[in-house]
């Protein structure tokens, strides 16, 4: 039997007085994501009476649907569609509560020594050392019970994964993951039914709940009102299910801006505050991902056990063009948009064959090329693959086609717009080496926006400073995946919490 949950309570909109709500906190908390859930209950903890304005809808566990398109419409931003200007790139992040680790696919790391030691020699990070920040990702992968998959969560998938890469001399071994006794749905991120994925939904936020924190979902911050160098208050409408809205203004001491690292600068933006370094929007980066499918003889069923399983690459050397392969596949449907399938009997026979499938995707350290802008009110995230970022891109896939047949796979299907195989292993470097960059040539995903709230010592280059406070601002801070200075080649949520705990503790310790 597994222990109860404590109670999470959300006010939503339809629970509101027409009128609306006016409330006063010690702190406000704009998102209830990652970095605003662990936000809201490390000072809940202190007693301090926090507020978290939320704009996506409290969507609660019993209602998630196991399926993919009805995830994308309910608990995405966008509904799934959020995209570059390009429009070769969907960027996907979750807008409900408990935010985008509500629909993750659970895989933790910490951010690799390489990359935070690069933050210390160009942005005057010290205080992000790993040694610094070892005892705020012990303190995490403490309460989301984060450890290595065991054996049997290990599927036939991830196995053929870490047996090729062995065989090649290429790191490998099963993934750690935030779940306990997962139930090898494969449902991640579609929202974990049976609430085993320790997300905030089921962790941080109902801790926070229970010290008394109110959360408010289906609000979502808009205008600031400031006064001297401090946001005295945040503006926020609300909105039911049937479109009435009503107003809700939060006065508070702190305000912490943890609305990802879309949203976090368009706030900045809309709101013309914080921006003297001329860097808010800037610096995006987000780990273009891309699918890689290997066909074998047999039936593989990657898509059944957990979401993600194993990994292979070198995730110790990202500035120097190492890359993360995650063994995964999230069922036949999705898979034939991540390839081409082709049309008529073709495509039939893929689908047909998508069972004998060994599935992984890539992940690769990218720079800050992007940004995120407002254009005449509308949001706009410019970003497309810089030439640096796809030599990284084609090592990662000639990397994987190689781990591929090491294991066994008699073709390869490259994540090409126009359908590209590899039909052997002679043929990897020609395919591979024949690859260019260019727009909508590729089908890729981005699961990990970062970057553009800049954190650093310089307050002429970066947005936030050492401890997550604002340099133009006094009482706000942002703890969210918008302040690393550069990508982290791994995924981010575990750096997330880390670091939102450590700029918890900053705010703390200002009393
Ligand atoms: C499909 C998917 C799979 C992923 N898989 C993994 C994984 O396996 N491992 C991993 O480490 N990471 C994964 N990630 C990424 C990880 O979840 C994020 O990096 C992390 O959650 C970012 O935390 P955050 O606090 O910056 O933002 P989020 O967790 O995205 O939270 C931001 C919140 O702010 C809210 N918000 C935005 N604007 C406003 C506003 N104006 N007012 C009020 N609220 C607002 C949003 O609705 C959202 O709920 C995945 C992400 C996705 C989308």
């Amino acid at each position: 039997m597994s222990e109860p949950l404590p109670a999470l309570k959300v006010t939503e909109p339809a629970m509101m007085p027409a009128s609306g709500l006016r409330l006063r906190a010690d702190v406000v908390i704009i998102g209830s994501g990652a970095s605003g859930a662990v936000t809201a209950y490390e000072l809940s903890r202190s007693g301090a009476k926090v507020v978290v304005l939320e704009a996506g809808p409290y969507v609660r566990s019993t209602e998630f649907q196991e399926h993919a398109p009805t995830a994308l419409e309910t608990l995405y931003e966008d509904h799934g569609n959020q995209v570059n200007t390009t429009g070769d790139l969907a960027i996907l992040q979750g807008k409900c509560v408990g935010g985008s680790t509500v629909v993750n696919a659970a895989v933790c790391f910490r951010a690799p020594n390489q990359v935070l030691e690069s933050w210390i020699t160009e942005h005057g990070l010290e205080n992000l050392s790993p040694e610094a920040l070892e005892p705020y990702f012990e303190r995490v992968e403490r309460n989301l019970s984060i450890r290595q998959n065991a054996p049997h969560e290990v599927n036939y998938n991830g196995q053929l994964l870490i047996e090729g890469a062995k065989k090649l001399g290429i790191a490998a071994e099963p993934t750690t993951r935030n779940v306990k006794n997962c139930a090898l749905s494969g449902h991640c991120i579609s929202g974990c039914r049976t609430d085993r994925k320790q997300s905030m939904l089921v962790t941080y936020l109902p801790w926070a709940s229970e010290l008394g924190a109110t959360i408010l979902s289906g609000t979502q911050a808009e205008t600031f009102e400031v006064r001297d160098r401090r946001i005295t208050a945040v503006n926020a409408t609300a909105v039911t299910a049937n479109g009435a809205k009503k107003p809700v203004r939060v006065e508070a001491g702190l305000v912490v801006v943890a609305a990802g690292a879309v949203q976090t600068p368009l706030l900045f933006q809309r709101n013309k505050l914080g921006n003297s370094s001329g860097q808010v929007g800037l610096n995006f980066a987000c780990h273009p991902s891309l699918a890689v499918f290997g066909e074998h003889e047999q039936n593989i069923y990657a898509w059944a056990g957990a979401t993600i399983t194993a990994h292979a690459g070198d995730i110790e050397n990202p500035l120097h063009g190492g890359y993360l392969l995650e063994a995964g596949m999230v069922g036949p449907v999705v898979t034939s948009t991540w390839v081409d399938g082709g049309l008529g009997s073709d495509f039939l026979e893929f689908m047909q064959s998508s069972k004998k499938f060994q599935a992984a995707v890539t992940l690769i350290h990218d720079h800050n090329v992007g940004r995120v802008y407002l254009d005449g009110g509308r949001k706009r995230i410019e970003y497309d693959i810089d030439d640096q970022d796809f030599e990284a891109l084609r090592e990662a896939l000639r990397g994987t086609a190689r781990i591929y047949f090491a294991a066994g796979a008699k073709r390869v299907y490259l994540p090409t717009t126009r359908r590209t195989t590899i039909e052997s292993a002679s043929e990897i470097d020609s395919v591979i080496d024949g690859l260019r960059n260019g727009r909508h040539l590729y089908r890729l995903t981005s699961y990990h926006p970062q970057g553009t709230m800049r954190m650093g010592a310089d307050p002429s280059r970066s947005v936030v400073g050492p401890d997550g406070r604002c340099h133009d601002l006094d009482n706000v801070y942002v703890p969210d995946a918008s302040l690393f200075p550069s990508s982290l080649l791994v995924n981010p949520q575990l750096t997330v919490y880390g670091i939102a705990s450590y700029v918890a503790d900053r705010m703390l310790a200002r009393g």
